[in-house]
């Protein structure tokens, strides 16, 4: 789809893959020369469509991707990505079939698991620790172990890494990411040693930027290569720049009376005269009912204010009197228009959330279209 800034569409997520590439390449340079890093492409890409994400990112510098579930392996693997991926969710029997299938790498925490990968042929495994996450892995570290031993002398398994996840790392000043971060290392540099080709990994995105005792062989960088801020302050503070746009136009201007409303439920009922517009995208794409009465949108450069209930398929804004929008004029939900900018850490701090969950609950009804620095991708 060609790029046209202005054209009128009812609901659109841009994705900027040169910031991407750019945002990639600026996590790197926090990395030693010889730091890998792996570019997280779970869940869609953040949002962010799965396969041009992992493309922009290994041509700004990653060399590994990693995916939760199997059958996103497969899908990189369909579009015809070779690079080495790594599955780091836990896998059901039949998902440890599509991984292997897909040449993926997977995680073991078990030697019955190890034993499951050699019977299916083989294929690479990364032992994890749970460091105290507490979700996949063994917090035993002599266990975790064992478990890489069996890796290392079974026919057609390949021991190929050890990790851990850190459950703090966006928490600067807490103590616990150093609890990890030691039980890590005691566990992990004595492995490295009987097996000096293992990679070791545990940074997130958090955990790259916050503390370079962390990187070890390689990070695993989701949310940063997508320009959201590990920290859920400001990613331009940070030098990252967000890829991406979510935008919808003004599809109706109508005049309100004192006393009329705008709405399901009634919500918003003016108190004097006004306009409102009608921003055709809603709950049905993504965008959250919990910011009913709660967003700002740019319209015209300018913010302003979502009225009334968001519905499935519907936004309203206020836009005064005389009105300060047309129909046809661009509505950015998420984006930049002028000097003002709303970005996700904005939209999630208004609904109690995360950027995280705000770019991953894009639906599919929102179109991606994919661009280079407004360029044609
Ligand atoms: C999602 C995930 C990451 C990436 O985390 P970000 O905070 O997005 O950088 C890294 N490691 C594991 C195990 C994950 O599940």
């Amino acid at each position: 789809m060609a790029i046209q800034q202005d054209v009128a569409v009812r609901a659109l997520a841009r994705v900027n893959l040169a910031a991407i590439e750019r945002n990639v390449a600026r996590m790197r340079r926090e990395l030693a020369a010889a730091g890998a890093l792996c570019a997280v492409v779970k869940a869609d890409g953040y949002g962010h469509g799965a396969v041009p994400a992992a493309r922009a990112a290994l041509s700004g510098g990653a060399t590994w991707l990693a995916v939760v579930a199997a059958q996103e392996a497969a899908t990189l693997r369909a579009a015809g990505i070779h690079a080495p991926i790594l599955v780091m969710g836990a896998l059901a029997p039949h998902e440890l079939d599509v991984a292997l299938e897909a040449h993926a790498d997977v995680v073991a925490w078990d030697e019955a698991f190890v034993a499951a990968v050699a019977a299916r042929g083989g294929g690479s495994v990364h032992v994890k620790l749970d460091t105290g996450m507490g979700r996949l892995g063994t917090r035993d570290a002599a266990a975790a172990t064992r478990v890489a031993q069996a890796a290392a002398a079974t026919d057609g398994v390949y021991l190929a890494g050890a990790m851990t996840h850190f459950a703090t790392a966006d928490e600067r000043g807490d103590a616990f990411f150093g609890e990890q971060l030691a039980r890590f290392e005691d566990w992990a540099l004595a492995l490295k040693a009987a097996h000096p080709s293992i990679i070791l990994h545990a940074a997130n995105s958090a955990a790259t930027l916050r503390d370079a005792a962390a990187h070890f062989d390689m990070v695993r960088a989701g949310v940063a290569i997508y320009g959201l801020d590990p920290f859920h302050e400001d990613a331009a503070a940070r030098d990252l720049e967000p890829a991406l746009e979510l935008r919808s136009y003004v599809s109706a201007v109508k005049p309100v009376a004192p006393g009329e409303s705008a709405g399901y439920g009634r919500r918003f009922v003016a108190e004097q005269p006004t306009h409102t517009a009608t921003i055709p995208i809603g709950y049905g794409d993504g965008v959250r009912r919990a910011l009913t009465n709660n967003a700002d949108v740019l319209v015209r450069g300018e913010r302003r204010s979502l009225v009334g209930t968001v519905s499935m398929d519907n936004v309203i804004l206020e836009v005064g009197s005389p009105p300060a929008a047309a129909v046809g004029d661009a509505a950015i939900l998420i984006g930049s228009q002028g000097e003002e900018r709303i970005s996700a850490e904005e939209v999630a701090r208004r609904i109690g959330t995360i950027n995280y969950e705000v770019t991953c609950g894009l639906l599919p009804r929102v179109p991606r279209v994919y661009h280079r620095d407004g360029k044609p991708a």
